[in-house]
């Protein structure tokens, strides 16, 4: 068939009508800000000027596998939420529990970390023995946590509550407070490292605490992250990383801990829970 000159044109110009918008789309790939906890150990935290933990290496997989270009912008934990609302960052990574009152505002990724909330109390502290022991008791918990939801709903306890982990630890340590409520983890982490022996962890490991990575409402990564938390699930990541991190393997896998959650969740009661 022969073409003319003047339709040569036409389909030459048709092309790159074709093409212009994907190539601007691809051409320039957005790196968006991701926002974690300058010390939430061993999850995020800053360290000799670098970003660490857990969540900083398996974010760097999940990112990888989900296409994901990304900055990580290290703040308070109070400053996460706000800076998610007003558009500072995209999302936000830093040991988040997912929980059904914060999910009308927010959206969460699937769960890839379970653990539980503890009460920290002075080594040389024998009457409190657990979470039923802090009525009439000054309890230290870290401001807009779910630690702090727990302690406000606690008959009598007088809670005292700070923005920074750091400043919790310390008024064990000085035996200014009676007892602390926070995540296991994190507080298994200042036992080990900084504790020297003042504080102790006392009763049982109470709450179910399942961390996401969290978004605005109807963000457009977290369908990305979640097919990237099961991409790490499967080949092996999150395992290796997971044992790197906490030296054994994890006892449950992000998919067991969200089929649990959603059932949960779905049967959850006690209304306005965090
Ligand atoms: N897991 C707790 C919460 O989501 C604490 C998180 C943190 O302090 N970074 O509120």
């Amino acid at each position: 068939m022969r073409v003319g000159n003047r339709s040569k044109w036409s389909i030459a110009l048709l092309a790159v009508l074709l093409v212009m918008p994907t190539a601007s789309g691809c051409g320039k790939k957005e790196t968006i800000k991701v926002g974690i906890e300058q010390n939430f150990r061993p999850f995020t935290y800053m360290e000799d000027g670098e970003k660490k933990g857990f969540e900083v290496d398996l974010w760097q997989a999940i990112a990888q596998k989900a296409g994901i270009q990304y900055e990580l912008v290290p703040m308070e934990h109070g400053e996460l939420l706000k800076s998610l609302k007003s558009g500072g960052v995209d999302l936000a990574l830093a040991g988040m529990t997912v929980s059904n009152a914060r999910k009308n505002n927010l959206d969460y990724s699937s769960p890839y970390f379970q653990t539980g909330l503890v009460v920290l109390t002075s080594t040389d502290n024998g009457v409190i023995k657990g979470k039923d022991d802090l009525t009439q008791k000054v309890v230290a918990t870290k401001n807009g946590s779910t630690a702090f939801n727990y302690a406000g709903e606690i008959q009598g306890a007088k809670i005292r509550s700070y923005s920074n982990i750091a400043d919790i630890y310390n008024e064990l340590k000085n035996n200014t407070v009676d007892a602390a409520i926070f995540d296991e983890r994190n507080a298994h982490d200042f036992l080990q490292d900084k504790a020297q022996g003042q504080v102790k962890m006392v009763g049982q490991a109470f709450n179910k605490e399942r961390y996401a990575v969290v978004g605005k409402k109807r963000n457009d990564y977290i369908g990305k992250v979640n097919k990237g938390i099961e991409a790490v699930s499967k080949d092996g990541t999150y395992e290796t990383m997971y044992t790197k991190w906490f030296g054994s393997k994890p006892d449950v896998m992000p998919d067991k801990i969200k089929k649990d959650m959603e059932y949960e969740m779905q049967h959850e009661t006690v209304k306005g829970r965090e």
